[in-house]
């Protein structure tokens, strides 16, 4: 692989001049701190999906700008916190960076700049960044559509079967307004 485009080692400068883009995938394995938020063991995630866009922003009398774009998903098994089974979660991550020259110049724009300002490269680890970011995006809240198990008195309690075989029907939109939240 060219050494420029090894996204381990990126050369951000010269990525974001030639408005290059890399895109892959890889196991979570490959994804310590990720594989480390991973609920249960007997579900297997699919794997990382990741796209890198760089771009250089000509300003006038400033210089360029260097950016990257960064989009990354991943179907991830994380605990269901209304049955609290595993729930296969989609996690998304997109987020676009801000390349400048040093600390003090990133410090003295994160306060003015609503966009992500990081400190350029040109060995940068972009696949820790997809990490980074993908961990950050995950729900706080992980919740299936619709949970695999009934409530388990469904199996003991008569009445209660006889109910659920009917549910009423605002319990029904209920659950579908949960179910579109997600
Ligand atoms: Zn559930």
């Amino acid at each position: 692989m060219d050494k420029k485009l090894d996204p381990q080692h990126l050369d951000l400068l010269s990525f974001a001049r030639e408005g290059a883009a890399l895109s892959g995938e890889g196991a979570l394995t490959a994804w310590p701190r990720l594989l480390e938020e991973q609920f249960g063991t007997d579900m297997v995630a699919d794997p990382v999906q990741w796209h890198l866009q760089g771009r250089c922003v000509p300003k006038l009398g400033h210089g360029d700008e260097i950016w990257l774009d960064l989009n990354a998903e991943v179907n991830f098994p994380m605990q269901c916190q209304r049955c609290l089974s595993p729930a296969l979660t989609k996690v998304q991550a997109q987020r676009s960076f801000r390349f400048v020259a040093d600390e003090a110049s990133a410090a003295a724009l994160d306060d003015e700049a609503e966009e992500d300002i990081l400190v350029i490269s040109r060995d940068f680890d972009a696949l820790a960044l997809v990490e980074d970011e993908l961990i950050l995006s995950m729900p706080l809240v992980p919740l299936h559509g619709i949970c695999p198990e009934g409530l388990p008195t469904t199996f003991t309690d008569p009445e209660f079967e006889v109910a659920a075989e009917r549910p009423h029907p605002f319990a029904v939109l209920a659950g579908l307004k949960k179910g579109s939240t997600i």
